[in-house]
């Protein structure tokens, strides 16, 4: 846009699309500015002209805004039809910035239309809109487009950190990081949150202040949250939980926060980059850290639980018992399983220990080693499993009375009392499994 102004190439229509609070509308503005300017530098308005003053007042006679979420019927483009009829009255341009364009029913859009086919010489129509895509494809194609991002949490926080020195205002790092999150991709809300902070705070912004401020929950409290989880500490959560719920704090703020840290927990895990947090340089070492508690698949276990509640979670009457079933629920989540891998790979060893002791012979040990590739193949070998021990169990009496004899003979009676432990342990594994594939187990007399 600023290359059309230095070049003087100007559309008729512009089309700025983006989330809201990325500056759709004050980009429109400063271009008005810009083309009227009395004094126009490298493209950029003086912003102390007349005209420029005026646009900044908004009560510049050329340069008409207008809400389509308000005024969105044909009366209302009607009038934009009539004033467009006219010169300006004092610059070259007449501008007509219409926000949330995508609200104009049927008949103003047609409307509108009409003026775009054929627009007078000192006409700029800037469009913007949160959703672009129901906007008519008509208008569109006679628009030159600019899609408008969220703005990136750095880019925020370094306009918060210019803004405050400008102000003379002091701010530590881990309160820009807050205000900035808080944002959310819009500078104009983590401006206003930035306001709303100087007001509390004055003109020296500390963080543990201010976050008692917003009454926000301290990241740190997720850590402890991630903690009881980890160690599958029901009963403390729920004291904990109980506590932070009489603080008084939003428990969806809360649930998406726990959401949130699960998510970061995750992406440094599986990438261990912790750089891409949006987060100051202490917490990302501190997820760094915690990462390497926790698996990617238990991570994944967790941030399902999550997003399943999640829905349940924003219309419940009773949203604390809920987040409390939830809470109990991802403790014991990681406590009853066991990696899959681990399980096998333990099974496959003790076997071949104990069918060493009963003399068999290794390479049908190794026939035994199947490779759980699919979940048919896991199964076939839990059954195998399954037999192999039916035979194991009924074949002792046997063996006690026959050929473990010279195995007994030749052994310490320590090692003895070592295959007895190694048979017990394998009985668990064994049940876990089937407990783990839900296998019901048949016996014949
Ligand atoms: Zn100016």
């Amino acid at each position: 846009m600023k290359n059309a102004i230095i070049s003087g190439k100007i559309a008729h229509s512009y089309l700025l699309s983006g989330p809201r609070g990325v500056g759709k509308t004050t980009i429109a503005r400063i271009f008005a500015k810009a083309l009227n300017c009395a004094d126009l530098k490298n493209g950029e308005p003086c912003n102390k002209c007349n005209s420029c003053e005026e646009i900044t007042n908004g009560i510049h006679p050329d340069v008409f805004e207008l809400d389509a979420a308000s005024n969105r019927g044909i009366d209302d483009v009607r009038a934009v039809q009539d004033a467009a009829k006219f010169f300006p009255i004092k610059g070259k341009f007449k501008f007509f910035i219409v926000d949330e364009v995508h609200m104009l029913t049927q008949q103003a859009f047609n409307a509108l239309l009409k003026i775009l086919e054929e627009p007078p010489g000192y006409l700029i129509f800037i469009l913007a809109t949160t959703n672009p895509e129901k906007i008519p494809a008509t208008i569109v194609s006679r628009c030159q487009r600019f899609p408008l991002q969220r703005i990136k949490i750095n880019e925020i926080s370094a306009k918060v950190k210019e803004i405050a020195k400008e102000e003379n205002i002091k701010i530590d790092n881990e309160s820009v990081f807050l205000i900035s999150k808080l944002g959310d991709g819009a500078l104009r809300d983590a401006l206003g949150v930035f306001d709303m902070a100087v007001s509390f705070c004055g003109n020296n912004i500390i963080y543990s202040e201010l976050k008692s401020f917003l009454n926000i929950p301290d990241k740190d409290i997720y850590f402890d949250i991630s903690g009881f989880i980890r160690n599958s500490d029901v009963k403390n959560i729920l004291i904990y939980f109980n506590d932070l719920e009489e603080k008084g704090f939003d428990l969806q703020t809360f649930f998406n926060g726990i959401t949130e840290h699960f998510r970061d927990l995750l992406i440094v895990s599986s990438t261990s980059n912790p750089n891409l947090l949006d987060e100051s340089d202490s917490f990302r070492e501190k997820y760094n850290t915690e990462s390497k508690n926790f698996t990617a698949d238990q991570l994944q276990r967790i941030l399902k639980v999550l997003f399943e509640a999640e829905n349940r979670f924003r219309y419940s009457s009773n949203q604390k018992i809920l987040f409390e079933a939830l809470l109990a629920e991802l403790c014991t989540l990681n406590r009853d399983v066991k990696d899959l891998s681990e399980l096998i790979s333990e099974v496959t060893s003790l076997k071949k220990k104990s069918l060493i002791q009963n003399n068999i012979k290794p390479a049908e040990i190794v026939n035994q080693n199947l490779t759980p590739e699919s979940e048919a193949a896991v199964t076939k070998k839990e059954k195998g499993i399954t037999e192999k021990n039916d035979l194991t169990e009924s074949e002792i009496p046997e063996s006690k009375n026959g050929k473990s004899e010279t195995i007994n003979v030749k052994k310490e009676s320590g090692e003895k009392e070592n295959s007895d432990n190694t048979n017990v342990k394998e009985t668990l594994i064994i049940q876990k499994l089937k407990e783990l594939f839900d296998v019901v187990e048949y016996k014949t007399d």
